[in-house]
């Protein structure tokens, strides 16, 4: 069995049910994409347009492609064809043009909101209040993306008080919209949050998918 076999069977073992699993797999070769794809693998995480682009036609056509990455509206129309969930949405603007392009091809994208909860001021996000504006700006009007949930990254630090504080904030906004304009919508269900390092907290403050790269792949190559 090789090694990216061996790490998706511990990690499936890991993982509670209610908990899916997604392959980060940017700057990795296409190679290693089929391993895990061989190990039952399907969902992969991808954080560039042009690799997407690349790779998308390299592999079987049972892989679903999320976007994980920052995602510039001038790079929408170049992957809203292969995705079927972007977790990156960090503005109305970027949503309104996610959702455009999706009704100009004929389909329906799964979303999720990106918060900023981290310390760091590189990440990107929404914070809790402009979330939850755009839920109610968008919600009736956009037909052609789907509001699956929240996605977050909690700050890359050895201080687990400070990460579990983060998840937590993340699931707050998450509950806040699920007793609340979503409460009807059962499609919202989805919390991203959780990577190599932090997966276990994520999971203990209620994460219901886990982006994994290091854990599963190594060491980014390229
Ligand atoms: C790269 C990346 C990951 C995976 O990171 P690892 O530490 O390798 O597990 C998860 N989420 C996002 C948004 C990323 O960019």
């Amino acid at each position: 069995m090789s090694e990216i076999q061996k790490n998706i069977e511990r990690l499936q073992n890991l993982l509670p049910e209610r908990v899916s699993l997604v392959a980060v797999s940017k700057f990795h070769p296409v190679a290693a994409l089929q391993e895990a794809y061989d190990a039952g693998q399907r969902i992969f995480g991808e954080s560039r347009a042009q690799e997407l682009q690349q790779k998308v036609p390299m592999l079987p056509a049972d892989v679903q492609w999320h976007f994980i990455g920052h995602l510039q509206t001038n790079k929408v129309r170049a992957i809203v064809p292969h995705v079927s969930l972007i977790h990156s949405i960090d503005s109305e603007k970027l949503l309104r043009t996610v959702d455009a392009e999706a009704a100009r091809i004929g389909r329906t994208v799964d979303v999720l909101l990106q918060l900023h909860v981290a310390k760091e001021t590189t990440k990107f996000g929404l914070t809790p209040d402009e979330c939850v504006a755009v839920v109610h700006g968008c919600v009736p009007e956009l037909e052609h993306v789907r509001i699956r949930g929240v996605m977050g990254m909690a700050t890359n630090t050895d201080d687990e008080a400070e990460i579990r504080q983060e998840f937590r904030a993340i699931k707050a906004v998450f509950d806040t919209l699920k007793n609340g304009k979503m409460q009807t919508e059962g499609y919202f269900d989805t919390i991203s949050m959780g990577m190599s390092d932090d997966f276990q907290i994520a999971i203990e403050e209620g994460s219901t998918m886990v982006r994994i790269g290091s854990l599963i792949f190594g060491e980014r190559q390229y």
